[in-house]
């Protein structure tokens, strides 16, 4: 791919994400009259940051997001898979990149969710759109997918944004697999951060045939274990989503890794997880802020601080 031909296919693929939408107020004025891309939680945009330039990860692997928040594009041969999208205003931008790596946007097969929140799936509904890409969640990522907004059982709630609804989801298990051409991506349940969230692994593989250079990378879900000050890890309602949540991380810990792919970048630098055993460190990074998050609980309970 050359630059020219990323620039002109850049352009075209941003007239193409405009006419897709099927809508002529999209056409004439943009994503800002789009209900679908409609710029959503501004004031985190300093914290989320914005997409840069397409990074390649290893192999058919794209790095697509902001060094704030992970969106990750696999190149199978036969298609593009796509984990995350990042926010609602992100998409027109998203099918940019995709042209600027070669692709246009309707070459876009899955989008696989890692969590249902609006940072990380905001803009799924604006690429299916596009692209008629199938989605891809848990049980429970599905129904807030589907919904557009969470329940109680999510520990954010009250400071979550509602986004454009995803109409259909396929879900996906615990050990299941999506297979797109030669790529095969596991779903790993990683319960925790909200009842949903699905951590996925794949086989990477660069360089000649003869004597290719392979790894294992993981995209793992965001496991904060950080509430909207009402909600209750400790609380006894919540004891089963606890226990499947301390799973998760020890089964995120476990996992065949040599690359990991965090739903926000900053947490695989905070706890050492872009050198050796970055799963095992990254699980234990969030194990060890879910132990803090309960021991505030209980020092609120006693009155201690
Ligand atoms: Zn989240």
């Amino acid at each position: 791919m050359g630059t020219v031909r990323g620039v002109v296919c850049a352009f075209t693929a941003a007239m193409a994400f405009m006419f897709a939408s099927g809508s002529h107020a999209a056409q004439d004025a943009g994503a800002k009259d789009d209900p679908l891309t409609k710029p959503i939680a501004l004031e985190y945009a300093d914290a989320f940051g914005e997409p840069g330039a397409p990074r390649l990860v290893h192999g058919a692997t794209w790095a697509l997001g902001s060094p704030m928040l992970s969106v990750t594009v696999i190149d199978s041969g036969e298609g593009l898979l796509l984990i995350d999208a990042g926010l609602a205003q992100w998409a027109p931008q998203i099918a940019t990149e995709l042209a600027m790596i070669g692709h246009d946007i309707r070459d876009l097969r899955y989008i696989l969710s890692s969590e249902p929140h609006y940072d990380h799936a905001s803009g799924i509904a604006a690429l299916v759109r596009a692209s008629g890409a199938q989605v891809v969640a848990s049980a429970a990522g599905a129904a807030v997918l589907r919904a557009g907004h969470s329940e109680r059982n999510d520990p954010q709630l009250g400071e979550l944004f509602a986004y454009p609804p995803v109409a259909s989801v396929r879900t996906i298990a615990d050990g299941e697999t999506i297979v797109l051409g030669d790529l095969v991506v596991t779903a790993h349940a990683t319960p925790g951060h909200t009842p949903g969230s699905m951590s996925w692994s794949w086989r990477s593989c660069a360089g000649p045939q003869g004597a290719p250079n392979c790894e294992t990378i993981v995209a793992a879900a965001s496991l904060t274990s950080r509430t909207d000050g009402t909600y209750r890890f400790s609380a006894p309602a919540n004891a089963a989503a606890l226990s499947a949540f301390r799973e998760g991380l020890a089964r995120l810990a476990e996992l065949d890794c040599d690359r990991v792919i965090a739903g926000h970048p900053a947490h695989a630098q905070a706890s050492g997880a872009t050198g050796a055993e970055p799963c095992r460190r990254l699980g234990r990074y969030y194990a060890k802020a879910l132990d803090a998050q309960l021991a505030a609980e209980s020092g609120q309970e006693s009155g201690v601080n």
